[in-house]
């Protein structure tokens, strides 16, 4: 499946999917890094697989990166 993402269908994903606000206004292709805002107010830095795929839609500090195992 390849679904082909733009900007504003992320941008529409993420503020339905999560608390946190998408900053970038590019798009250019899933090994870029996105800008959100977090709800807390912090800007975090992303991909949008991860993102999407790993539920990572929140800042570092309201959802710490799980460690290994
Ligand atoms: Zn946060």
């Amino acid at each position: 499946m390849n679904k082909r993402w733009t900007i504003g269908k992320i941008k529409e994903f993420v503020e339905n999917n999560s608390e946190s606000k998408l900053l970038s206004r590019e798009y250019q292709g899933f090994s870029q890094k996105l800008l959100f805002q977090c709800a807390c107010g912090s800007n975090f830095e992303k991909t949008f697989t991860k993102f999407k795929n790993n539920n990572q839609r929140k800042c570092d500090l309201c959802q710490p990166p799980k460690a290994a195992r």
